[in-house]
C-alpha cells in the first residue's frame, strides 16, 4: 500500500569498498552504507580515524571491515581486495574517493613530485578498479570515483592533483563503455567545497581562515553554504544503488550551484 513506499535503495548486503573510509567524504559514504543494510569496507591511512569507525559501527549492528592500507602502494591495493573478499566473498561496490589536494604546482613541483602525487591520487583509483573487477562483474556492480570541480575549473598551483581528478572524469566515460556488456555502471561525483578534515586543514593553513570562509561560501549559490559530506554521500549511495540502474558514465556536480550557475546573479536580489 502507499504507506509502505519509500525509495529503497537495495544495498542490504552489498560490500562496498570505500577507499579514505575513515575520514570526510569517505566517512559520511562509509555510514551512508552501513544505515541503509549494506556492507562498509573502510579503507584507510594507519591512525585511530579507521578502527574507532569501525567500532562505533559494529556497536550499532553493522557488519563492516577496516583495512589499514597505503594505496599509493599497489601491493597494499591487492592486500585490500584480497582480505575483502576472504571475509565477505563479493564486491558489489567500489567507491574510489581517497585523495589530497597536495599543491605540487608548474612553478614549484617537480617531475618527481608529480609522478608521487599522481601516485597518491590517481594510480589506486585504476589499480583497486582492476583487482575489483571480477567481483564487480559476478555482482554487476558498480563504481563511483570521487573527482573535483577544479578538474574542470583549474584552481592555480596544483598541476599534479588537478591532472588526477582530471583523468578520473576520462576513466569515468572509458570504463563507462569498457565495462558496459558486464553491466558494470561507473559515475563520478565532482565535489567542490565540502567541510571535511582536509578542508578544514586546508582553510586553516591560510592567513585569514575566517575571512577565506565567508568570501568562498559567498559564492556558492545554493545557500550560501559549504556543501555537507552527507550531501555527497547521498548522491554517492544514489548511484551505486538499484535506483540509479540505468545511469553510467555520467559526472554529477553535488555543489549547490558552485561551478555552473551564474554566482553575480546569485548575489543580487531579484
Ligand atoms: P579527508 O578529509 O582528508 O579524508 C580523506 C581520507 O583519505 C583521509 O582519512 C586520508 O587519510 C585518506 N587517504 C588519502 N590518501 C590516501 C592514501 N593514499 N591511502 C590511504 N588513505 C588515504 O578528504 P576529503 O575532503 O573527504 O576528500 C575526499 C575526496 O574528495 C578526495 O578525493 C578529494 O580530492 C575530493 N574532494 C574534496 C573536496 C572538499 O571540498 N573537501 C572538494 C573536491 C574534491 P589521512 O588523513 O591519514 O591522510
Amino acid at each position: 500500500s502507499f504507506n509502505k513506499i519509500k525509495m529503497n535503495l537495495e544495498i542490504k548486503g552489498h560490500v562496498v569498498i570505500v577507499t579514505g573510509g575513515a575520514k570526510g567524504i569517505g566517512e559520511s559514504i562509509v555510514k551512508g552504507v552501513a544505515e541503509e543494510g549494506g556492507i562498509p569496507v573502510i579503507v584507510n591511512r594507519p591512525g585511530p580515524a579507521g578502527p574507532a569507525l569501525e567500532k562505533e559501527l559494529s556497536a550499532q549492528g553493522a557488519d563492516c571491515l577496516f583495512i589499514e592500507a597505503e594505496l599509493a602502494k599497489v601491493a597494499d591495493c591487492e592486500r585490500v581486495i584480497n582480505t575483502a573478499v576472504e571475509k565477505y566473498g563479493r564486491i558489489d561496490a567500489l567507491v574510489n574517493n581517497a585523495g589530497k589536494n597536495d599543491g605540487v604546482s608548474l612553478t614549484k613541483g617537480s617531475p618527481e613530485k608529480f609522478m608521487k602525487s599522481l601516485e597518491n591520487n590517481l594510480l589506486h583509483y585504476y589499480t583497486l578498479a582492476q583487482l575489483a573487477l571480477p567481483y564487480l562483474k559476478k555482482a554487476k556492480g558498480s563504481i563511483v570515483n570521487i573527482s573535483s570541480k577544479t578538474a574542470v575549473t583549474g584552481q592555480g598551483g596544483t598541476s599534479a592533483y588537478i591532472a588526477a581528478k582530471g583523468a578520473q572524469l576520462a576513466l569515468t566515460r572509458e570504463w563507462a563503455v569498457e565495462l558496459i556488456n558486464d553491466s558494470i555502471r561507473v559515475n563520478a561525483i565532482l565535489p567542490a567545497e565540502v567541510w571535511t578534515p582536509l578542508y578544514e586543514n586546508w582553510i586553516n593553513s591560510l592567513e585569514d581562515p575566517e575571512g577565506t570562509l565567508k568570501k568562498i561560501t559567498n559564492q556558492i549559490p545554493l545557500e550560501k553554504r559549504m556543501t555537507t559530506s552527507k550531501e555527497i554521500a547521498d548522491a554517492a549511495l544514489f548511484l551505486i544503488s538499484a535506483r540509479a540502474s540505468h545511469i553510467t558514465g555520467q559526472h554529477w556536480y553535488v555543489d549547490g550551484g558552485y561551478t555552473h550557475l551564474d554566482r553575480a546573479l546569485g548575489n543580487i536580489n531579484l
